[in-house]
């Protein structure tokens, strides 16, 4: 069994590479406020951040705040959400959401996980974007790739996103969270890569130390 110790370690130095490898990091999608923050990110679930940032300026041309879509037509943005897939939830999702904000939170996003979590459309992992990207609260989200990455890195042995969350949040000083998550993400996207990770041009060599390569 690993020792916290050494799982902190890991993870300090597997930050320090990313970060020198590919600098500061930035939240993909495009957005000017925490509430088209949250709207995008509802809208990025298994989608791309690249179609989300095409369809997104649209909508917040037409709805530029939770009042304006919470009283929207869903017939409407269904049409607008229509190229992200999944377009009849992810309606459903972001005018929950809208409504959920006017009535209950002042028309502000909410700035604790826990009332995030209780937002139609929004897990752990868009709650913890939100915290990190739009109010610079320590926040871990842990995508289909950080799990793959800190897997393979050898950190966790597990694919469960609550189980992999608490293990960082334990070993690692939350100034990191989610700088590290951005991080595993984009090296995930250009390196590590799910069919066929680049092992010859990456400094982290995790595949000589471990199986799940
Ligand atoms: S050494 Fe290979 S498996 Fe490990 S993080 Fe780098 S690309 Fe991924």
């Amino acid at each position: 069994m690993k020792s916290s110790r050494w799982t902190a370690k890991l993870l300090l130095e597997t930050k320090s590479k990313l970060f020198e490898r590919y600098g500061p990091q930035e939240c993909p999608l495009r957005h000017e406020s925490p509430f088209q923050l949250l709207v995008a990110v509802i809208l990025s679930a298994q989608c791309t951040d690249k179609k989300v940032n095409t369809v997104t300026p649209i909508l917040f041309e037409r709805y530029p705040d939770f009042a304006s879509l919470a009283e929207a037509d869903s017939v409407v943005v269904e049409k607008d959400l229509r190229p992200l897939g999944l377009f009849r939830a992810k309606t459903a999702s972001v005018i929950g959401s809208a409504r959920e904000i006017a009535s209950r939170f002042q028309g502000e996003v909410p700035k604790t996980l826990e009332e995030l979590v209780s937002l139609p459309g929004v897990g752990r992992k868009t709650a913890n974007v939100i915290l990190g990207n739009a109010f610079g609260k320590p926040g871990f989200p842990v995508d289909t790739h950080v799990i793959r990455l800190l897997n393979r890195i050898g950190v966790v042995d597990t694919k469960t996103p609550e189980k992999i969350e608490k293990v960082v949040n334990e070993n690692l000083p939350p100034e990191h969270w989610t700088d590290f998550s951005h991080l595993l993400i984009t090296h995930g996207r250009q390196c590590c890569k799910a069919s066929k990770p680049d092992c010859a041009n990456c400094d982290l060599r995790c595949a000589a130390r471990n199986t799940n390569c």
